[in-house]
Protein backbone atom coordinates (compact mmCIF):
# COMPACT_ATOMS: atom_id res chain seq x y z
CA UNK A 1 0.00 0.00 0.00
CA UNK A 2 1.29 3.25 -1.11
CA UNK A 3 1.67 5.81 1.38
CA UNK A 4 0.22 9.11 0.64
CA UNK A 5 2.31 12.11 1.00
CA UNK A 6 2.65 13.51 4.55
CA UNK A 7 2.29 17.36 3.13
CA UNK A 8 -0.83 15.87 1.42
CA UNK A 9 -2.14 14.07 4.39
CA UNK A 10 -1.85 17.05 6.45
CA UNK A 11 -3.25 19.14 3.91
CA UNK A 12 -0.91 21.73 4.00
CA UNK A 13 2.10 23.42 2.02
CA UNK A 14 5.39 22.25 1.90
CA UNK A 15 6.93 25.00 3.51
CA UNK A 16 4.14 25.03 6.35
CA UNK A 17 4.69 26.46 9.43
CA UNK A 18 4.70 24.48 13.03
CA UNK A 19 1.51 26.68 13.60
CA UNK A 20 -0.12 25.65 10.51
CA UNK A 21 0.93 21.88 10.80
CA UNK A 22 -0.66 22.11 14.28
CA UNK A 23 -3.93 23.84 13.06
CA UNK A 24 -4.42 21.25 10.49
CA UNK A 25 -3.74 18.11 12.45
CA UNK A 26 -6.23 19.71 14.94
CA UNK A 27 -8.80 19.72 12.63
CA UNK A 28 -8.39 16.05 11.28
CA UNK A 29 -7.69 14.15 14.90
CA UNK A 30 -10.89 15.88 15.80
CA UNK A 31 -13.00 14.70 13.00
CA UNK A 32 -11.11 10.94 12.54
CA UNK A 33 -10.79 10.34 16.21
CA UNK A 34 -11.86 6.62 17.10
CA UNK A 35 -14.45 7.72 19.95
CA UNK A 36 -16.00 9.71 17.29
CA UNK A 37 -16.15 7.07 14.24
CA UNK A 38 -16.52 3.76 16.21
CA UNK A 39 -15.72 0.61 14.18
CA UNK A 40 -15.22 2.99 10.90
CA UNK A 41 -12.01 1.45 9.78
CA UNK A 42 -11.57 4.04 7.58
CA UNK A 43 -11.41 6.66 9.40
CA UNK A 44 -8.96 4.69 12.45
CA UNK A 45 -6.57 4.24 9.17
CA UNK A 46 -7.10 8.31 8.36
CA UNK A 47 -6.16 8.80 12.02
CA UNK A 48 -3.02 7.02 12.12
CA UNK A 49 -2.16 8.39 8.79
CA UNK A 50 -2.30 11.92 10.04
CA UNK A 51 -0.90 11.38 13.25
CA UNK A 52 1.80 10.42 11.53
CA UNK A 53 2.58 12.85 8.74
CA UNK A 54 2.36 14.98 11.66
CA UNK A 55 4.95 13.37 13.98
CA UNK A 56 7.55 13.45 11.04
CA UNK A 57 6.47 16.92 10.41
CA UNK A 58 6.91 18.49 13.52
CA UNK A 59 10.16 16.85 13.84
CA UNK A 60 13.43 19.22 12.33
CA UNK A 61 15.68 16.18 11.58
CA UNK A 62 13.11 13.96 10.50
CA UNK A 63 11.23 16.51 8.03
CA UNK A 64 14.76 17.29 6.59
CA UNK A 65 15.44 13.62 5.79
CA UNK A 66 11.42 13.09 4.53
CA UNK A 67 11.85 16.41 1.99
CA UNK A 68 15.04 14.95 0.95
CA UNK A 69 14.25 11.31 0.51
CA UNK A 70 10.67 10.57 0.79
CA UNK A 71 9.05 8.22 3.21
CA UNK A 72 12.37 6.13 2.42
CA UNK A 73 14.21 8.36 4.95
CA UNK A 74 12.09 8.30 7.84
CA UNK A 75 10.99 4.63 7.52
CA UNK A 76 12.92 1.93 8.44
CA UNK A 77 10.58 -0.50 6.66
CA UNK A 78 11.27 1.03 3.61
CA UNK A 79 15.30 0.31 3.70
CA UNK A 80 17.97 2.72 3.66
CA UNK A 81 17.52 6.59 4.39
CA UNK A 82 18.56 7.91 7.89
CA UNK A 83 17.79 5.21 10.39
CA UNK A 84 15.79 5.41 14.18
CA UNK A 85 12.59 6.35 11.49
CA UNK A 86 9.30 6.28 12.47
CA UNK A 87 7.98 2.76 12.21
CA UNK A 88 5.36 1.83 10.00
CA UNK A 89 2.24 1.20 11.75
CA UNK A 90 3.02 2.94 14.92
CA UNK A 91 1.28 6.15 15.80
CA UNK A 92 1.73 8.81 17.67
CA UNK A 93 -0.43 8.35 20.70
CA UNK A 94 2.30 4.70 20.89
CA UNK A 95 5.32 6.43 21.76
CA UNK A 96 3.09 8.77 24.40
CA UNK A 97 0.61 6.02 25.88
CA UNK A 98 3.10 4.94 28.33
CA UNK A 99 4.02 8.00 29.87
CA UNK A 100 0.29 10.07 29.91
CA UNK A 101 -1.42 6.63 29.94
CA UNK A 102 -0.58 6.61 34.19
CA UNK A 103 -1.06 10.42 34.09
CA UNK A 104 -4.53 10.21 32.23
CA UNK A 105 -5.85 7.01 34.49
CA UNK A 106 -5.26 4.64 31.49
CA UNK A 107 -2.65 2.23 30.94
CA UNK A 108 -3.09 0.07 33.84
CA UNK A 109 -5.33 -2.62 33.69
CA UNK A 110 -4.83 -2.82 30.05
CA UNK A 111 -6.08 -5.67 27.82
CA UNK A 112 -8.89 -8.11 27.72
CA UNK A 113 -8.10 -10.28 30.67
CA UNK A 114 -9.80 -8.28 33.57
CA UNK A 115 -10.43 -10.90 36.22
CA UNK A 116 -9.97 -9.35 39.37
CA UNK A 117 -10.02 -10.51 43.04
CA UNK A 118 -13.13 -9.80 45.09
CA UNK A 119 -12.77 -7.38 47.46
CA UNK A 120 -11.81 -8.02 51.12
CA UNK A 121 -14.47 -7.54 53.56
CA UNK A 122 -14.53 -5.87 57.07
CA UNK A 123 -17.00 -6.81 59.78
CA UNK A 124 -16.81 -5.58 63.38
CA UNK A 125 -18.18 -8.14 65.83
CA UNK A 126 -19.22 -6.83 69.43
CA UNK A 127 -18.26 -9.78 72.12
CA UNK A 128 -18.92 -10.30 75.59
CA UNK A 129 -15.81 -10.88 78.15
CA UNK A 130 -17.24 -13.98 78.53
CA UNK A 131 -17.14 -14.84 74.55
CA UNK A 132 -13.57 -13.60 74.24
CA UNK A 133 -11.95 -15.46 77.02
CA UNK A 134 -13.88 -18.48 76.29
CA UNK A 135 -14.68 -18.72 72.42
CA UNK A 136 -17.61 -19.35 71.08
CA UNK A 137 -19.27 -19.86 67.84
CA UNK A 138 -21.14 -16.67 66.32
CA UNK A 139 -23.66 -16.34 63.93
CA UNK A 140 -23.42 -12.73 61.97
CA UNK A 141 -25.11 -11.92 58.58
CA UNK A 142 -23.19 -9.75 56.19
CA UNK A 143 -24.23 -7.89 53.14
CA UNK A 144 -21.93 -8.78 50.25
CA UNK A 145 -21.48 -9.44 46.60
CA UNK A 146 -22.25 -12.85 45.02
CA UNK A 147 -21.85 -14.12 41.70
CA UNK A 148 -25.19 -13.88 40.50
CA UNK A 149 -26.83 -17.31 39.75
CA UNK A 150 -28.89 -16.34 36.80
CA UNK A 151 -26.37 -15.51 34.60
CA UNK A 152 -23.44 -17.47 36.37
CA UNK A 153 -21.52 -13.85 36.22
CA UNK A 154 -21.36 -13.21 33.11
CA UNK A 155 -24.12 -10.21 33.37
CA UNK A 156 -25.77 -11.07 30.38
CA UNK A 157 -29.23 -12.94 29.99
CA UNK A 158 -29.75 -16.00 29.66
CA UNK A 159 -29.00 -17.26 26.14
CA UNK A 160 -26.87 -14.39 25.11
CA UNK A 161 -23.73 -13.62 26.02
CA UNK A 162 -21.30 -10.60 26.19
CA UNK A 163 -20.18 -8.92 22.86
CA UNK A 164 -17.19 -8.05 21.64
CA UNK A 165 -17.46 -3.92 23.03
CA UNK A 166 -17.56 -1.73 20.15
CA UNK A 167 -16.04 1.48 21.36
CA UNK A 168 -12.53 -0.16 22.04
CA UNK A 169 -12.81 -2.82 19.53
CA UNK A 170 -12.37 -5.26 22.60
CA UNK A 171 -9.08 -3.79 23.20
CA UNK A 172 -10.62 -2.42 26.75
CA UNK A 173 -9.09 1.12 25.52
CA UNK A 174 -9.57 3.65 23.35
CA UNK A 175 -6.98 6.97 22.36
CA UNK A 176 -8.77 10.46 23.79
CA UNK A 177 -7.91 13.44 22.97
CA UNK A 178 -5.63 15.60 25.82
CA UNK A 179 -4.90 18.98 25.03
CA UNK A 180 -3.10 18.08 22.09
CA UNK A 181 -1.85 14.55 23.01
CA UNK A 182 -3.62 11.86 22.21
CA UNK A 183 -3.23 9.28 25.08
CA UNK A 184 -5.05 6.31 26.42
CA UNK A 185 -7.72 5.30 28.83
CA UNK A 186 -9.96 2.75 30.31
CA UNK A 187 -12.83 2.09 27.74
CA UNK A 188 -15.73 4.24 29.51
CA UNK A 189 -18.33 1.87 27.52
CA UNK A 190 -17.15 -1.10 29.08
CA UNK A 191 -14.65 -0.62 31.50
CA UNK A 192 -11.74 -2.24 30.34
CA UNK A 193 -13.19 -5.49 29.79
CA UNK A 194 -13.52 -5.23 26.18
CA UNK A 195 -17.00 -6.63 26.78
CA UNK A 196 -20.23 -5.23 26.27
CA UNK A 197 -23.57 -6.55 27.50
CA UNK A 198 -26.39 -6.20 24.72
CA UNK A 199 -28.92 -7.67 26.26
CA UNK A 200 -28.58 -7.94 30.21
CA UNK A 201 -29.27 -10.45 32.92
CA UNK A 202 -32.64 -8.99 34.64
CA UNK A 203 -31.56 -10.39 37.91
CA UNK A 204 -28.60 -8.41 38.27
CA UNK A 205 -28.66 -5.56 36.28
CA UNK A 206 -25.79 -6.73 33.87
CA UNK A 207 -23.55 -6.50 36.95
CA UNK A 208 -22.48 -10.22 37.22
CA UNK A 209 -23.13 -10.28 40.65
CA UNK A 210 -25.72 -9.30 43.47
CA UNK A 211 -25.82 -8.51 46.46
CA UNK A 212 -26.79 -10.76 49.22
CA UNK A 213 -27.52 -11.06 52.97
CA UNK A 214 -25.20 -14.03 53.58
CA UNK A 215 -25.41 -15.64 56.89
CA UNK A 216 -21.89 -17.05 58.45
CA UNK A 217 -20.97 -19.21 61.51
CA UNK A 218 -17.80 -17.78 62.59
CA UNK A 219 -16.04 -19.77 65.07
CA UNK A 220 -14.06 -17.46 67.68
CA UNK A 221 -10.81 -18.72 69.35
CA UNK A 222 -10.76 -18.59 73.05
CA UNK A 223 -8.84 -15.46 74.65
CA UNK A 224 -9.29 -13.22 71.74
CA UNK A 225 -8.79 -9.55 72.19
CA UNK A 226 -10.15 -5.85 70.81
CA UNK A 227 -8.65 -5.12 67.38
CA UNK A 228 -7.62 -9.33 66.78
CA UNK A 229 -8.79 -10.56 63.38
CA UNK A 230 -10.25 -13.28 62.44
CA UNK A 231 -9.99 -14.47 58.84
CA UNK A 232 -13.01 -15.78 56.66
CA UNK A 233 -11.05 -17.21 53.51
CA UNK A 234 -13.29 -16.69 50.48
CA UNK A 235 -16.18 -15.45 52.45
CA UNK A 236 -15.70 -11.75 51.22
CA UNK A 237 -16.90 -10.68 48.06
CA UNK A 238 -17.39 -12.20 44.36
CA UNK A 239 -14.57 -12.12 41.85
CA UNK A 240 -14.89 -10.33 38.28
CA UNK A 241 -14.82 -12.09 35.57
CA UNK A 242 -14.44 -15.56 37.11
CA UNK A 243 -12.13 -14.26 39.52
CA UNK A 244 -11.48 -15.49 43.23
CA UNK A 245 -13.56 -13.97 46.08
CA UNK A 246 -12.01 -11.90 48.47
CA UNK A 247 -11.70 -12.43 52.58
CA UNK A 248 -13.94 -11.61 55.22
CA UNK A 249 -12.30 -10.30 58.23
CA UNK A 250 -13.78 -10.19 61.48
CA UNK A 251 -12.99 -7.56 63.77
CA UNK A 252 -13.34 -8.03 67.91
CA UNK A 253 -14.92 -5.47 69.78
CA UNK A 254 -15.26 -6.39 73.15
CA UNK A 255 -17.67 -5.07 75.07
CA UNK A 256 -16.94 -3.47 78.85
CA UNK A 257 -17.68 -5.85 81.50
CA UNK A 258 -20.22 -4.95 84.63
CA UNK A 259 -17.63 -6.34 86.97
CA UNK A 260 -13.81 -6.97 85.08
CA UNK A 261 -11.61 -4.79 83.55
CA UNK A 262 -9.30 -6.66 81.10
CA UNK A 263 -5.42 -5.99 80.62
CA UNK A 264 -4.22 -8.45 78.01
CA UNK A 265 -3.79 -11.34 79.71
CA UNK A 266 -5.05 -9.73 82.71
CA UNK A 267 -8.01 -9.27 84.89
CA UNK A 268 -9.07 -6.68 87.09
CA UNK A 269 -11.90 -5.82 89.51
CA UNK A 270 -12.75 -3.57 92.46
CA UNK A 271 -14.00 -5.45 95.42
CA UNK A 272 -15.86 -3.36 98.47
CA UNK A 273 -15.01 -4.56 102.00
CA UNK A 274 -16.06 -3.86 105.36
CA UNK A 275 -14.30 -2.00 107.98
CA UNK A 276 -14.42 -4.68 110.47
CA UNK A 277 -13.10 -7.08 107.64
CA UNK A 278 -10.52 -4.71 106.76
CA UNK A 279 -9.39 -4.62 110.50
CA UNK A 280 -10.16 -7.93 112.10
CA UNK A 281 -9.82 -9.74 108.44
CA UNK A 282 -11.65 -12.20 107.02
CA UNK A 283 -12.92 -14.64 104.13
CA UNK A 284 -14.86 -12.98 101.17
CA UNK A 285 -16.40 -14.49 97.98
CA UNK A 286 -14.96 -12.77 94.78
CA UNK A 287 -16.16 -13.15 91.19
CA UNK A 288 -13.93 -14.66 88.76
CA UNK A 289 -15.51 -15.91 84.81
CA UNK A 290 -15.50 -19.67 86.32
CA UNK A 291 -17.52 -18.22 89.18
CA UNK A 292 -16.72 -17.14 92.69
CA UNK A 293 -13.97 -17.88 95.09
CA UNK A 294 -13.12 -17.39 98.20
CA UNK A 295 -10.52 -14.81 99.23
CA UNK A 296 -8.82 -14.71 102.13
CA UNK A 297 -8.17 -11.40 103.70
CA UNK A 298 -5.92 -10.57 106.36
CA UNK A 299 -6.20 -8.43 109.39
CA UNK A 300 -5.29 -4.87 108.84
CA UNK A 301 -6.09 -5.10 104.99
CA UNK A 302 -6.02 -1.31 103.06
CA UNK A 303 -7.80 0.26 100.58
CA UNK A 304 -6.25 -0.26 97.22
CA UNK A 305 -4.32 -3.89 98.57
CA UNK A 306 -4.29 -5.78 95.28
CA UNK A 307 -4.88 -9.74 95.94
CA UNK A 308 -3.38 -11.68 93.02
CA UNK A 309 -5.20 -14.81 92.23
CA UNK A 310 -3.35 -17.07 90.24
CA UNK A 311 -4.43 -18.71 87.07
CA UNK A 312 -7.77 -16.88 87.09
CA UNK A 313 -7.53 -14.25 84.12
CA UNK A 314 -7.36 -15.17 80.31
CA UNK A 315 -5.09 -17.75 78.17
CA UNK A 316 -3.51 -15.88 75.42
CA UNK A 317 -4.98 -16.34 71.96
CA UNK A 318 -1.88 -16.84 70.99
CA UNK A 319 -0.82 -19.09 73.14
CA UNK A 320 1.29 -18.22 76.77
CA UNK A 321 0.08 -18.78 80.38
CA UNK A 322 -3.11 -17.88 81.95
CA UNK A 323 -2.92 -14.46 83.35
CA UNK A 324 -4.05 -13.44 86.70
CA UNK A 325 -7.24 -11.70 88.67
CA UNK A 326 -6.33 -8.72 90.59
CA UNK A 327 -8.67 -7.85 93.25
CA UNK A 328 -8.79 -4.35 94.64
CA UNK A 329 -10.29 -3.84 98.15
CA UNK A 330 -11.81 -0.81 98.85
CA UNK A 331 -12.40 -0.46 102.59
CA UNK A 332 -16.19 1.04 102.93
CA UNK A 333 -17.21 3.62 105.68
CA UNK A 334 -20.59 1.75 107.05
CA UNK A 335 -23.78 4.19 106.81
CA UNK A 336 -27.57 4.49 108.23
CA UNK A 337 -25.99 3.05 111.40
CA UNK A 338 -28.50 1.56 114.38
CA UNK A 339 -28.44 2.54 117.95
CA UNK A 340 -26.40 -0.26 118.34
CA UNK A 341 -24.19 0.50 116.13
CA UNK A 342 -23.57 3.66 117.00
CA UNK A 343 -22.83 2.79 120.81
CA UNK A 344 -20.20 0.41 119.25
CA UNK A 345 -18.48 2.56 117.22
CA UNK A 346 -18.60 5.07 119.87
CA UNK A 347 -17.07 2.92 122.26
CA UNK A 348 -14.02 2.03 119.75
CA UNK A 349 -13.12 5.61 119.23
CA UNK A 350 -12.62 6.25 122.55
CA UNK A 351 -10.38 3.48 122.73
CA UNK A 352 -8.50 4.31 119.79
CA UNK A 353 -8.01 7.68 120.95
CA UNK A 354 -6.21 6.49 124.07
CA UNK A 355 -4.15 4.16 122.10
CA UNK A 356 -4.11 5.87 118.83
CA UNK A 357 -0.29 5.77 117.41
CA UNK A 358 -0.65 1.47 117.47
CA UNK A 359 -3.89 1.13 115.96
CA UNK A 360 -3.40 4.14 113.45
CA UNK A 361 0.23 4.44 112.66
CA UNK A 362 -0.34 6.19 109.14
CA UNK A 363 -2.98 9.14 110.86
CA UNK A 364 0.05 8.98 113.46
CA UNK A 365 2.80 9.95 111.29
CA UNK A 366 0.52 12.01 109.33
CA UNK A 367 0.18 14.01 111.93
CA UNK A 368 3.50 14.44 112.95
CA UNK A 369 4.41 15.61 110.08
CA UNK A 370 1.80 18.35 109.95
CA UNK A 371 2.70 19.29 113.77
CA UNK A 372 6.30 19.25 112.21
CA UNK A 373 5.08 21.95 109.35
CA UNK A 374 3.44 24.51 111.79
CA UNK A 375 6.55 24.24 114.22
CA UNK A 376 9.02 25.04 111.09
CA UNK A 377 7.12 27.96 110.08
CA UNK A 378 6.94 29.81 113.63
CA UNK A 379 10.56 29.32 113.80
ZN1 LIG B 1 -27.12 -12.00 36.45
ZN1 LIG C 1 -14.73 -1.01 25.37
Amino acid sequence: MAKRDYYEVLGVERGASDAELKKAYRRLAMKYHPDRNPDDEDAIEKFKEANEAYEVLTDGNKRAAYDQYGHAGVDPNMGGGQGGGFGGGADFSDIFGDVFGDIFGGGRGRGRSSVQRGSDLRYTLELDLEQAVRGDEVTIRIPTLEECETCDGSGAKKGSSPVTCTTCGGIGQVRMQQGFFSVQQTCPRCHGTGKMITDPCTDCHGQGRKEKQQTLSVKIPAGVDTGDRIRVSGKGEAGLNGGPPGDLYVVVSVREHKIFQRDGKNLFCEVPISITDAALGGELEVPTLDGRVKLKIPAGSQTDKLFRMRGKGVTPVRGGATGDLLCRVVVETPVNLTKRQRELLEELRETLQEEGSKQSPRANSWFEGVKKFFDDMKS
